[in-house]
């Protein structure tokens, strides 16, 4: 750290991403991507045409897409907010709604970004633990009288909560934002988006990058109210309002009108999942129940730790976490079939070993 930086920062815990190895070729089941590359539709629009007029800034409005979005989950434009991955919009709601008059409350087992933007931001967080079995127990989020931030399907568990149970909570903390942070909702969870319509105070997060296979095209979007909608762009617009650059936007406006294939895709996504959980259910593993595009497993012959070092050996990367709740599980993406045999046959090489 420089002498330059602000003292506010000086602590700052950033969030730590997946491995992205540069190196060598790995079965790359770490980092949730899609197995399958984007829809021919997308790889056809971003052309020389396109590419050609990466001159001219791109529509800050992002209409197009905007349009084809609110289409296709029957909403409003005035209900959906676009920006550059949805940890961008995960980092606007904080700043937009977050303060330490509002505080923040969110699962002890979640996707990590939560507690840095809290951090970030200087945003009193109430981290609040799941229960047996890393089960979220609705009760705890009712009538709480915070902001609220909870990924359904939850990472990296893979475990839901019912629309009901979601519904409960945004109606008893009428004056304060419930975000989901529906990355995964598309693997076979079912979305609470149709309650925005309902509840001014309901913000749902969604993402390009994993069920519409475009991880490094940088888009997420937001369903909320028009109210809730407008104090993002408030803050967009107050930091970079061009934060969707020109292909990113027609290759999303392609992905959006090709939507079979992405369906098609995430159909095969919970087969193969299935398929990974009954095989290495054979070999001794126990798998949370999960309606994402990974699962949480545990050996009881090894540790988290041993199995994800052991499969990096083997050319297989997974994810794991040295912290005390989450040691003795790992994480793995579930990719394609052929990807799930190779982990499964290397599963199967290191436990003759031990
Ligand atoms: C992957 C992920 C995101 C972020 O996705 P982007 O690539 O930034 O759109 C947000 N929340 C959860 C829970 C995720 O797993």
């Amino acid at each position: 750290m420089s002498r330059f930086m602000s003292s506010r920062f000086a602590a700052l815990e950033t969030y730590v991403p997946g491995e992205q190895p540069q190196d060598m070729q790995y079965v790359k089941l770490n980092t949730n991507e899609s197995p399958f590359p984007p829809s021919p539709e997308v790889i056809a629009a971003v052309n020389a045409y396109e590419v050609g007029r990466l001159n001219l800034y791109p529509d800050p409005d992002c209409k197009r897409l905007r349009k084809k979005l609110a289409d296709l989950y029957a909403v409003k434009e005035e209900n959906v907010f676009l920006s550059n991955g949805s940890d961008d919009i995960l980092n606007f709601a904080f700043m937009a709604f977050c303060d330490r008059e509002r505080p923040v409350a969110f699962p002890d087992i979640s996707y990590g970004f939560y507690p840095v933007y809290a951090n970030l931001h200087n945003v009193p967080a109430t981290v609040i633990p799941l229960r047996e079995d890393f089960r979220l127990e609705v009760e705890d989020y009712c009538g709480l009288c915070q902001n609220i931030v909870i990924a359904n399907p939850n990472a990296p568990t893979g475990r839901t909560i019912s629309v009901a149970d979601i519904e409960k909570i945004v109606q008893t903390n009428p004056d304060h934002v419930v975000l989901i942070d529906e990355a995964y909702v598309d693997f076979g969870a079912e979305s609470c988006y149709p309650l925005i319509k309902k509840y001014e105070n309901l913000l749902v997060c969604m993402t390009f990058s994993k069920s519409r296979s475009m991880a490094g095209g940088r888009l997420g979007f937001a369903l909320g109210s028009a109210a809730l909608i407008e104090d993002l762009n408030k803050i967009k617009y107050s930091t970079n309002p061009y934060n969707i650059n020109r292909l990113t936007l027609v290759a999303a406006e392609a992905a959006v009108d090709s939507d079979d294939y992405y369906k098609k895709n995430t159909k095969i996504i919970a087969e193969n999942r299935a398929y990974t959980v009954e095989e290495l259910g054979k070999l001794g593993f126990t798998t949370l129940p999960s309606k994402a595009n990974f699962i949480f497993t545990s050996c009881p012959k090894l540790s988290g730790g041993n199995l994800y070092r052991e499969l990096k050996r083997r050319g297989v990367l997974v994810r794991y976490w040295n912290k005390p709740a989450l040691q003795n599980h790992v994480r793995i993406t579930i990719g394609s079939k052929e990807q799930m045999d190779v982990l499964l046959e290397k599963v199967r090489e290191i436990l003759k070993e031990v």
